[in-house]
């Protein structure tokens, strides 16, 4: 067992301890509440923990939920293609910010193209040249992160702040970052991209968790000036009972160790499973050392045990649902095909040697995974009567959930964890993945 492990064996047994009914009950109740979600209800089950319910009758194609995620990201790899702002995910900047950024990091990697082209890339991503009816399009301007970092940008004032207070201002490699070392940072981040980028995203579960730590303790500790009558031998205690508060959104999702619940990929034997699952574990706490050089906080030190490390990137593993922002790149284009034909044929001189650079892949979507509270306590069937789908008007990261058939009001909302297209036996074994075995009616009457 791992130090850190051993020593808060405790404390760790009490953050991972499932939500009890009436925990969910009251955390859900206030979350719609607060965020005004109306027409759902997230209520405990005997089952699987707990369901999300329709409270109103919907609609086939109905919104059924837009869901504000917990964390989220961009994959890396996903980086180039698109400049998104780091908290909502929206695009930002300009047509010809998105297509002459991509164009310019793709050439980094040398491109095959002439030094006249790759002039008018650099002035179109500085926006020194317009694109005909690029403004029909138009996109948040591109402001920078509060911490200098030139790593993430934002669509505003207010996302970069949000971002900054609840978890960029440890995770920001410039000079604002309140990390212990930003290269010790910087090696970390190297690691996850190198190997999986989901360890960004247990690095903002975790910051976000010491930030409202600090939050709850900062307020806790005026209140005590206050009050000039407390035990300091009881502060170990009540320091932790403000880390499990801190810890509470992360406390609801179902979690199980990323090593044991990850599937086995097809190119690994069944025979190696065993010393697979021991690399999956060894390379977590690889990550997990590196990112204690980072950003470690000793009243918060059972956040850097390997067992909150792992079963953090489980319940990514098990509940986490793809990010995707379809990209305003795809709709320029679009829009100028359908020009009058004597208008695009001017137009089409000035964009075509653009289109064809940027390729089949003109307009890749904003791709990357998070975690959304509500949506992730929604269980499967094989014959779902929701599913997640981003309408036109949905720019930014939020989970889009709308009814595929008609739902009445106390019904249990469900979506497909997996295609629902496969026949019973290859569902059930993806479905084995998640740690259960479906028995919803589709299933029951196939197996029958
Ligand atoms: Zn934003
Ligand atoms: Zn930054
Ligand atoms: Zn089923």
């Amino acid at each position: 067992m791992e130090v850190v492990d051993a020593q808060f064996s405790h404390q760790i047994s009490l953050l991972l301890e499932p939500p009890s009914p009436l925990q969910v009950k009251e955390y859900f109740h206030e979350l719609t509440t607060t965020n005004h979600l109306h027409g759902i209800q997230v209520k405990p089950t005997n089952h699987y923990g707990k369901g999300v319910y329709a409270d109103v009758d919907f609609e086939e194609e109905e919104l059924v939920l837009k869901d504000q995620m917990l964390v989220g990201m961009q994959h890396s790899s996903n980086k180039i293609d698109c400049l998104v702002c780091g908290c909502c995910f929206r695009f930002i900047g300009s047509i010809e910010i998105q297509i002459g950024r991509k164009l310019y990091l793709q050439g980094l990697g040398g491109g095959p193209h002439d030094d006249c082209f790759n002039e008018k890339v650099e002035l179109l991503m500085h926006e020194r040249l317009e694109l005909p009816h690029s403004k029909k399009f138009p996109l948040p301007e591109v402001i920078n992160c509060p911490g200098g970092c030139k790593e993430v940008y934002y669509c505003s004032k207010y996302c970069a702040q949000a971002d900054w207070d609840s978890c960029h201002s440890l995770l920001c490699t410039g000079d604002g970052s309140k990390s212990i070392s930003n290269k010790a940072l910087s090696k970390f981040i190297q690691h996850a991209n190198e190997t999986n980028d989901i360890f960004i995203l247990a690095a903002k579960a975790i910051s976000c968790t010491i930030l409202k730590y600090r939050k709850l303790k900062a307020a806790c500790d005026k209140e005590k000036q206050k009050e000039k009558n407390h035990l300091s031998d009881v502060l170990g205690n009540h320091n932790f009972s403000l880390l499990l508060k801190a810890w509470k959104p992360l406390s609801m999702g179902y979690k199980r160790r990323w090593w044991d619940c990850i599937a086995l990929p097809d190119d690994v034997n069944v025979s190696d499973e065993a010393s697979f699952r021991m690399q999956i574990r060894q390379l977590a706490l690889e990550s997990l050392e590196l990112l204690k050089a980072a950003i470690l906080d000793e009243e918060c030190l059972p956040l850097f045990s390997l067992e909150i490390y792992g079963h953090i990137i489980g319940m990514f593993e098990l509940n986490n649902l793809d990010l995707v922002v379809a990209s305003p790149v795809e709709d320029y284009f679009l829009y100028l095909d359908d020009l009058p034909e004597t208008e695009k044929k001017e137009v089409d001189e000035i964009t075509q040697p653009f289109l064809d650079a940027l390729g089949e892949d003109y307009s890749v979507c904003c791709q990357g995974t998070a975690f959304y509270p509500i949506q992730s306590c929604m269980n499967h069937s094989c014959c779902p009567n929701a599913k997640a789908f981003k309408r036109e008007e949905d720019k930014d990261g939020q989970a889009t959930i709308l009814a595929c058939k008609p739902i009445k009001k106390g019904e249990e909302i469900t979506i497909s964890y997996i295609d629902e297209d496969l026949d019973l036996e290859e569902r059930q074994a993806l479905l084995a993945d998640y740690g259960f075995i479906c028995k919803c009616a589709r299933c029951v009457e196939e197996d029958a």
